[in-house]
């Protein structure tokens, strides 16, 4: 998305509510929630919340999670695009991560060398090959199904939202480009 379009109807958004351009970080905060996706979403979003009486308490939550959706319900064909942005080394459930086990079970979720997600710049891509000569297997080796504890690296944690009990929704979501305030 081109920032300079998202600043526009961001302002129209604001504007619907009778508010002022929120402040610079507020609108780089919201902008990193939107901006892997079309310019033509904005312009959705702004219909959508003309027609809402009040404005959403957290707008890149409601971007994200209720208007982002509805908007891919509308176009099929983006809808496949974003499914299929995994590839076949990320966890089938979690596009642009996947896990990785230590010998005693520890697990951790490892950023597929093929997320590009820009604010995960700063934490290490992997392949399956690179974990394994990091001495990691690619499978559980609690092999009688006994559930080993997952352990998320601190930069996974954050990006997730500091959750102090890793579940799988939350990897799911961070599949999405946002950072932080989950
Ligand atoms: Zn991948």
């Amino acid at each position: 998305m081109n920032k300079f379009y998202f600043s526009d109807k961001l302002r129209g958004i604001y504007a619907t509510f009778g508010k002022a351009y929120p402040a610079a970080p507020v609108a780089e905060a919201i902008f990193r929630r939107v901006e892997s996706m079309p310019d033509g979403f904005m312009d959705y979003s702004l219909e959508r919340l003309e027609n809402q009486p009040d404005m959403p308490k957290n707008l890149g939550y409601h971007l994200r999670h209720v208007l982002w959706p509805e908007y891919l319900e509308k176009h099929p064909r983006l809808k496949a695009t974003e499914s299929q942005s995994r590839c076949n080394n990320c966890s089938p459930d979690m596009a642009g991560f996947f896990w990785a086990w230590e010998a005693d079970g520890k697990s951790y979720c490892l950023k597929c060398a093929c997320n590009s997600r820009p604010d995960l710049a700063h934490i290490q891509p992997w392949t399956p090959r690179m974990a394994l000569d990091a001495g990691l297997r690619l499978s559980d080796p609690a092999a009688d199904g006994r559930a080993a504890p997952r352990h998320l690296p601190p930069e996974a944690r954050k990006a997730v939202g500091h959750s102090e009990k890793p579940r799988i929704e939350h990897l799911r979501e961070a599949a999405y480009a946002d950072a932080e305030n989950w």
